[in-house]
C-alpha cells in the first residue's frame, strides 16, 4: 500500500496543503496533480492584473518545477484525473498512469457558471478563472484594439469579480458596461447605501451599469458583437466577460462515492464521508459553508496539514473579512452569515462608508460589516468584534 498523500489540484488550496504538510513532516511523499501548468500563482490578481500590466506569463510567481523542488514533492502538470477508485486507493491519470495514495485530497476548485446564451457569437464568451483564462482575455483585448475597433466590453454579473474586472479594465482605457439582473452592485454582500457609491464611483471613472436585465443571445455584427437583453434592448460591444458565479468542481469525489451537496461534503477536519478522501478549497463545502476566497482555503490547509500528519484537526474560521479590488472606491466587506437576523445601520460621508449589521435581538452585536473609501481601515478593529463562522 503507499504511503503518499496526492493532491488533485495545484490552485491556492493544493499548494497550501502541501506547503504547510511539509512543514509538518519532512518524509511523506506528496504528490500534487494539475491538468493546468501547475505554476504557483495568487488567483485573486487575475482581476487586477491589467492594472499592474501583468501577463498570464508574469503572474506565475514559480513554475512546476521550482515548487516540486521547494516541496520535495512529485508535481505532475497537464495532466487530469480521469478516474478514481477509493476502493482500492488509486487514481488514473489521463495518460494511464495509476497512482496509489495513502489519502487523497481534493483540491479541484470551481468551474465559472455558463449562461445559456442564444446566437452565433455565444461561444466567445470569456471567464477568467485561471492564468489560461486570463491569457486568452488579454489576447482577445489585444486583438481587438489591434482591429481598431472602439474596446467596449460587456461584463455580465456585478458582483465581486464582474466589479473588479470593470475597474481592472478602466485602467486599460476601457469603458465597460456591467449588466445584472440584481438592481444593485454586489447586492449579496453590501447595503444598498454601499452598492449605491461603489456605483457611482465606479460610474465616475467610466463604467456604466444596466440592473435588472439579463443578457439573452449575443449576434455577430457588422460593428462588432450585438448583445441582446432580456427587455429586448440591445448593446453594442467588442468582447463579453462572464463573471456570474461558480460552480464547484465534484465529478472526482462522486465518482469516489463520496457525499456531493452544492460542493464535495466534508466536516471540520476536511474529511469527505469516504475514509482517506478530503477536500478543500473552492470545491468544498465545510459544515454547509461554501466560501470560495482565499482566507478559508488557508484555515483549511492548515487544518488539515494537521490532521494529515497525525494530529487530527478541526477548522476554525474566524471573520474573515474580503477585500474588494476596486480601487475606484476602496471596499471591505465581512458578509453576515446567511440568513442571521439582523439588520443593517449605515453612516456615510463623503470619503466614507461604515455599515454595520447587527443582531436584531442583540443590538450591540456585530454580525458583519461593509466599509468603503476611508473607512477601510477600521478593518481589523471590527473584524475583531465579529463572532467566529466556525469556532
Ligand atoms: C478573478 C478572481 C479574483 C479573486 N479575488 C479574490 C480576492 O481578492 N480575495 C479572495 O479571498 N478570493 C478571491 N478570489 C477567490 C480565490 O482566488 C479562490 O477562492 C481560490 O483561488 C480557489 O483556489 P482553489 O485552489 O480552491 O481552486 P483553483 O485555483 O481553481 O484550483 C483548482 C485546481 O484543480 C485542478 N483540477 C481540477 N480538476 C482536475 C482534474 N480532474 N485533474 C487534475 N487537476 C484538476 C486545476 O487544474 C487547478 O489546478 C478570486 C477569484 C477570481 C476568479
Amino acid at each position: 500500500m503507499s504511503d503518499a498523500v496526492v493532491i488533485v489540484g495545484s490552485g491556492l488550496a493544493g499548494y497550501n496543503v502541501a506547503r504547510e504538510l511539509r512543514k509538518l513532516d519532512a518524509a511523506v511523499p506528496i504528490v500534487v496533480i494539475s491538468r493546468d501548468q501547475a505554476g504557483f500563482y495568487s488567483k485573486p490578481m487575475l482581476s487586477n492584473a491589467l492594472a499592474g500590466k501583468k501577463t498570464a506569463a508574469t503572474l506565475v510567481m514559480k513554475p512546476a518545477d521550482k515548487m516540486a523542488a521547494e516541496l520535495n514533492a512529485r508535481v505532475v502538470s497537464s495532466t487530469a484525473v480521469d478516474r478514481v477508485d477509493a476502493d482500492r486507493r488509486e487514481l488514473t491519470l489521463a495518460g494511464g498512469e495509476v497512482i496509489a495514495w495513502r489519502d487523497l485530497v481534493l483540491a479541484t476548485g470551481a468551474d465559472p457558471i455558463r449562461l445559456p446564451l442564444q446566437g452565433d457569437a455565444a461561444d466567445t464568451v470569456l471567464s477568467v478563472n485561471d492564468l489560461d483564462d486570463f491569457a486568452r482575455f488579454a489576447e482577445a483585448l489585444d486583438t481587438a484594439a489591434q482591429g481598431g475597433a472602439v474596446q467596449r466590453v460587456a461584463i455580465l454579473g456585478a458582483g465581486l469579480i464582474g466589479c473588479e474586472f470593470a475597474n481592472d479594465l478602466l485602467a486599460r482605457g476601457i469603458e465597460p458596461t456591467v449588466l445584472d439582473l440584481a438592481d444593485r452592485a454586489l447586492a449579496r454582500l453590501l447595503p444598498p447605501q454601499a452598492s449605491a457609491r461603489l456605483q457611482d464611483k465606479l460610474q465616475a471613472a467610466g463604467a456604466r451599469f444596466r440592473f435588472g436585465v439579463g443578457a439573452q443571445s449575443l449576434q455577430r455584427g457588422p460593428e462588432g458583437l450585438v448583445l441582446t437583453l432580456s427587455d429586448g434592448s440591445t448593446l453594442q460591444t467588442d468582447l463579453v466577460l462572464s463573471a456570474i458565479g461558480l460552480q464547484p468542481r465534484t465529478a472526482l469525489a462522486q465518482q469516489a462515492g463520496a457525499q456531493v451537496a452544492r460542493g464535495v461534503v466534508v466536516d471540520r477536519q476536511l474529511a469527505t464521508s469516504v475514509p482517506h478522501v478530503y477536500a478543500l478549497g473552492d470545491c468544498a463545502e465545510v459544515e454547509g459553508l461554501l466560501l470560495p476566497y482565499v482566507l478559508p482555503l488557508m484555515a483549511q490547509a492548515r487544518a488539515l496539514a494537521a490532521t494529515l500528519s497525525g494530529k487530527p484537526t478541526a477548522v476554525a474560521y474566524p471573520a474573515m473579512p474580503v477585500v474588494v479590488k476596486t480601487p475606484a472606491w476602496p471596499t471591505v466587506v465581512c458578509p453576515p452569515p446567511a440568513g442571521a437576523a439582523g439588520q443593517w445601520s449605515v453612516s456615510e460621508t463623503e470619503e466614507s462608508v461604515e455599515a454595520r449589521f447587527t443582531a436584531i435581538d442583540q443590538p450591540e452585536q456585530l454580525l458583519g460589516f461593509a466599509l468603503q473609501g476611508k473607512a477601510v481601515a477600521q478593518r481589523q478593529a471590527l473584524a475583531q468584534q465579529v463572532p467566529a463562522l466556525l469556532g
